[in-house]
């Protein structure tokens, strides 16, 4: 009989079909916890829920040509928001987690760097993108060029790293000296303890 296939009867069979095999950015994307810990201006850390790999980086499980490979969930995310993924082999670059959180899969909080300097974390720098509203120090001295200086800071060693940025004719002399920061690649400041 016709109307045996009718449309609400093809609609049915899709869907039972993508329930069993989802495309892979719906079957990502379902692994991720996106309200995280807030990370300054950058927005919630995403955090994959899934397996991790011994690095701590969330595992991704994708087939290809009928065999399943494992890869880093961040570098993922990164590819699915259509950014190019850097190659460590190919010109040395990897991506680095600016929120210091090697489950977050969050693009905006990653960022392309040399991998000498992920090795050493001793120059880690919040991005360009964190551009706090104020415009001068308190003092009036004036937050750009340079003058700023783009830092992580935390409160002790168990606390969240967090962005913020410096004026450097009020730096060290002002209340930020005390704690424990990093300063961005190439920065006249060096990593204390
Ligand atoms: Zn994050
Ligand atoms: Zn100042």
């Amino acid at each position: 009989m016709r109307g045996t296939y009718d449309a609400a009867r093809i609609a049915k069979m899709l869907a039972g079909r993508l329930a069993v095999i989802p495309p892979l950015e719906v079957r990502f994307w379902a692994k991720v916890n996106k309200n995280g810990p807030v990370f300054g201006d950058l927005g919630p850390c995403w955090l994959w829920t899934a397996a991790k790999n011994n690095k701590g980086y969330g595992n991704f499980g994708k087939v290809v040509n009928g065999k399943t490979v494992m890869l880093c969930a961040h570098r993922v995310a990164w590819e699915l928001s259509g950014r190019e993924l850097p190659n460590k082999r190919r010109d040395g670059l990897v991506l680095d987690h600016i929120c210091r959180t090697p489950l977050c899969v969050n693009p905006d909080h990653l960022r392309v760097v040399t991998q000498a300097a992920n090795c050493t974390v001793l120059a880690i720098g919040a991005p360009a993108g964190i551009n706090a509203l104020k415009t001068e120090c308190k003092r009036g001295h004036p937050l750009s060029g340079e003058n700023l200086a783009r830092i992580l800071v935390r409160n002790g060693p168990k606390t969240a790293w967090r962005p913020t940025r410096v004026c450097l004719t009020c730096w060290p002399s002002n209340a930020n000296h005390k704690r424990r920061f990093y300063l961005m690649e190439d920065g006249p400041f060096r990593a204390t303890a």
